[in-house]
């Protein structure tokens, strides 16, 4: 597969000051994560909050060091690039976030805002080149000339974003690492703008890390999507195997919540019991034990490995160790 993005080994851990025993307490909040991102998909990332996806976005572009593991962007390992190594990267990668509202300076014209990244890349050489640039720019977003001079607080919600995808744009990256762009929003503008993005994508040949905790959002704009529990992925595949067919049993309770348009369709609602665990000292074995409906005897000490269980489907899970889904897993990491 011609992949973007390749991580292995990814840990995000943070010391806890002021533990009781001689042994340091860290917060696991990525947890030695492998994925990959292959050029031209959006490959979606869900999970109910607290389960690292927003730290794993952002330790990929490395707004926060990595503790350990290897980032792979286009050829490149990144993972311990300096700030300074790190500036043409950020040409290459882009993050789009939440709030727009507090992502935009308020005291900055939209001109200013989407003109910054052009200016500190050094992409046009002058004034009118910079103002032309922007005006394309807003309109590839949907904006128009006039927005140019006005503020942020003068703007919706939806526009604030359309303003935050488009200085993300003004570098033209290849990979944009979206943080929940639409949560903030009304369903009616979210739809707006994720239609936007789809636009952008093919357009432009952008690649997407799209991380939200709305799952049918993500399955509304993703190729493929892994699943998020305490630091780690539970499941991954192509969006409609892992939709109609959820195997992890995590998973399947998240998909069981969401409701389906047809009131006739049966579907049975698998209730968890409890909250995520902290990240701070998770659970051993599989960290989904202690709320699991399926757990084992092995699921206490040992973590799961990933299994291969569909062409492009995979799980950590012991329900699914077979000799030939170990197989296939290896095959597949190896491809
Ligand atoms: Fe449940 Fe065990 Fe599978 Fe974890 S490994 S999800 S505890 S069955
Ligand atoms: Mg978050």
């Amino acid at each position: 597969a011609d992949n973007l993005l390749v991580v292995r080994g990814l840990k995000q851990y943070y010391p806890v000051k002021g533990g009781l025993g001689k042994e340091p307490s860290y917060v696991k909040a990525v947890d030695n994560v492998d994925f990959e991102v292959r050029r031209g998909e959006v490959f979606g990332i869900v999970g109910e909050s607290g389960c690292g996806k927003s730290t794993l976005g952002k330790s990929i572009c490395k707004l926060i060091e990595p503790t350990e593991g290897s980032i792979v962007l286009d050829g490149e390992e990144i993972s311990k690039y300096t700030p300074k190594q790190m500036r043409p990267i950020r040409k290459k990668v882009q993050m789009v976030f939440q709030d727009p509202y507090a992502s935009l300076n308020p005291r900055m014209s939209v001109r200013d805002i989407v003109a910054e990244p052009l200016i500190i890349h050094g992409l046009t050489k002058t004034r009118e080149e910079t103002d032309k640039k922007v005006v394309e720019l807003l309109r590839r977003v949907g904006l128009d000339d006039y927005h140019a001079n006005r503020y942020p607080h003068e703007f919706s919600g939806g526009q604030r974003q359309r303003v935050g995808i488009a200085r993300a744009l003004a570098v033209q990256p290849q990979l944009i690492i979206a943080d929940e762009p639409v949560s903030a929003l009304d369903v009616s503008i979210q739809s707006q703008v994720l239609n936007l993005m789809n636009q952008l994508k093919r357009d432009m040949n952008l690649t997407y890390i799209f991380v939200a905790h709305d799952l049918s959002v993500v399955e509304h704009i993703s190729d493929r999507v892994g699943v998020m529990y305490l630091g780690n992925f539970v499941e991954e595949g192509d969006k409609y195997s892992l939709y109609q067919n959820p195997l992890h049993p995590y998973t399947q309770a998240l998909l069981s919540a969401v409701p389906i348009p047809d009131p006739k369709a049966k579907k049975e609602r698998i209730i968890l019991e409890g909250n995520i665990p902290s990240a701070l000292n998770p659970p051993t074995g599989c960290k989904f034990h202690t709320r699991c409906p399926k757990c084992m005897e092995r699921c206490k000490t040992e973590a799961p490995q990933k299994y291969q269980v569909g062409d492009d489907h995979f799980v950590y899970c012991h329900l699914y160790d077979t000799e030939e889904a170990k197989k296939n897993a290896k095959a597949a990491e190896n491809a």
